[in-house]
């Protein structure tokens, strides 16, 4: 066991008290804050750092999936709203409905976007609803939805303890520039991506481990030169595009995608096993890494890729990209079965790509009054792999944030909500709970 001191105690001023405080300003935490604000909660946001957005934002994670199904837009609500915001800046692009059909013409138009449906077996994919987007205009969409809710928003706040008392939380401590902070609430819902708030109160979790990335973009690319070769030369753009890749430590299909900025080029890579997002030796290993990684792809493609000859690095994202780390292991687990099998759900009220989320999931075992959205949602690790995208980890979010009003309204346990209620208040609202099962979903615990 390593070397322990012990930690003096002391007194923590209380600098906040709403009905619901939500830690973690990512997709999750947005939608969880702005539901509950609009609900009539009194709300506290707690962010770490100096924005909002996650890993949307900070992370440099720009294409938001998984949120059709087939032709059926599956996640609506906050998510919905946020791409009508960052459109409006111009600042997003989602193809139009008459490109989302499989064609060779129009999977060469938004390929190089990402905005295909990388579970379909056609070839080529079908384009999809989707969206390319830029991590500022995501920055300043969700302060404009938070501001417009009247939540109040407190950034540079680190979360680092759970208040619990009675086997109920009732706030959180946070370490800051100014010390140590309490924040009192009714409800608490932790969407920290890395179960910092529930692990805290004693809720039981599982520890899963997932690829790690240094997201980063590469600024004056010509992409009409680069897709040229792409297409016209296949062979000697296979064997350099491989090259890359190895560089990389692997990647996704295409290591490099179009955003909104003329010339700036999205790379969700390189990908590095074995570190764990909860360590800080790891996390600083993946930086350095990282970057030795990256430098050497630019020099390949400089010297060898068409289009990329005057590239630079415009940004090495500043959070990195942890995918998976600590889940919770709540009132329900989600296996990959479920996901896969697109099993409906009785309390369903949440929905992804063509999948369910029952609220039982959001539901930590032995603490009252929390509860748990986002990427760290109650799932085996390898149901979590294929069901922690942005837009249904705002669907989420959504759901825990209506669910803490109407518990609050009905004076019962964040347990005990009216899951009908929630479904309708949620579906009135402009979200899809998913209490309405598409035709392909698998088996209805309904009906059980
Ligand atoms: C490299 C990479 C590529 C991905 N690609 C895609 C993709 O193409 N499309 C897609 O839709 N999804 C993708 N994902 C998944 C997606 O980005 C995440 O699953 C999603 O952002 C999770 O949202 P969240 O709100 O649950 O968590 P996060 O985005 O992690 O947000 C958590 C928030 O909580 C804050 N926080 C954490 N701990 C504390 C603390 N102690 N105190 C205060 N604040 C805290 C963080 O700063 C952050 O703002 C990708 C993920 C990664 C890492």
């Amino acid at each position: 066991m390593s070397k322990m001191i012990n930690e003096p105690g002391g007194q923590v001023p209380v600098v906040a008290e709403a009905d619901l405080v939500v830690v973690g300003g990512g997709p999750a935490g947005i939608s969880a804050a702005v539901a509950g604000a609009r609900n009539g909660l009194s709300v506290v946001l707690l962010e770490r750092y100096a924005y909002l957005g996650g890993l949307a934002s900070g992370g440099m994670v720009l294409v938001l999936d998984d949120m059709s199904n087939g032709d059926e837009i599956s996640v609506r609500g906050v998510c919905g709203e946020m791409i009508d915001r960052m459109t409006r800046m111009g600042l997003c692009v989602v193809p139009p409905e008459a490109d989302r059909f499989s064609d060779d013409t129009v999977f060469r138009r938004w390929a190089r976007w990402g905005l295909y449906d990388f579970h379909s077996h056609t070839k080529p994919q079908p384009i999809c609803y989707a969206a390319a987007f830029d991590p500022d205009g995501f920055k300043r969409a969700s302060n404009d939805m938070i501001a417009d809710a009247g939540v109040t928003l407190r950034l540079h706040s680190w979360f680092s303890r759970t208040i619990v008392e009675d086997g109920v939380a009732k706030g959180v401590i946070c370490e800051s520039k100014a010390g140590r902070q309490a924040v009192l609430g009714k409800v608490v819902i932790d969407a920290t991506g890395d179960l910092d708030v529930a692990a805290s109160a004693g809720a039981p979790f599982s520890q899963g481990s997932f690829i790690v990335t240094t997201v980063f973009r590469l600024g004056n690319v010509d992409f009409d030169k680069a897709e040229r070769f792409e297409y016209e030369e296949p062979e000697a753009f296979a064997v350099i595009d491989r090259e890359a890749k190895r560089i990389m430590g692997g990647s996704w299909e295409r290591w490099w995608l179009k955003t909104p900025l003329p010339g700036v080029a999205w790379c969700n890579c390189p990908h590095m096993a074995g570190l764990d997002g909860l360590s800080v030796e790891d996390m600083t290993q993946a930086d350095f890494r990282g970057r030795v990684r990256i430098e050497a792809l630019v020099t390949l493609v400089r010297e060898k890729m068409p289009g990329f000859k005057d590239c630079f690095v415009v940004d090495v994202a500043p959070q990195l990209g942890v995918r998976q780390s600590r889940m919770l292991e709540g009132e329900y687990v989600m296996t990959k079965n479920d996901v896969s099998t697109r099993r409906h759900f009785a309390d369903t009220v949440a929905r992804g790509r063509d999948y369910y989320y029952p609220y039982r999931s959001f539901i930590p075992k032995h603490v009252g009054q929390l509860l748990v959205a986002g990427r760290h949602y109650s799932a085996t690790p390898a149901a979590q792999r294929i069901s922690r995208e942005i837009p249904p980890c705002m669907a989420m979010g959504e759901a825990t944030g209506v669910a803490a009003a109407l518990a609050l309204e009905s004076n019962v346990g964040v347990d005990k909500v009216d899951i009908s209620a929630l479904q309708a208040r949620l579906r009135a609202q402009g979200a899809d709970p998913g209490d309405q099962p598409a035709a392909n979903a698998g088996f209805s615990e309904a009906a059980e």
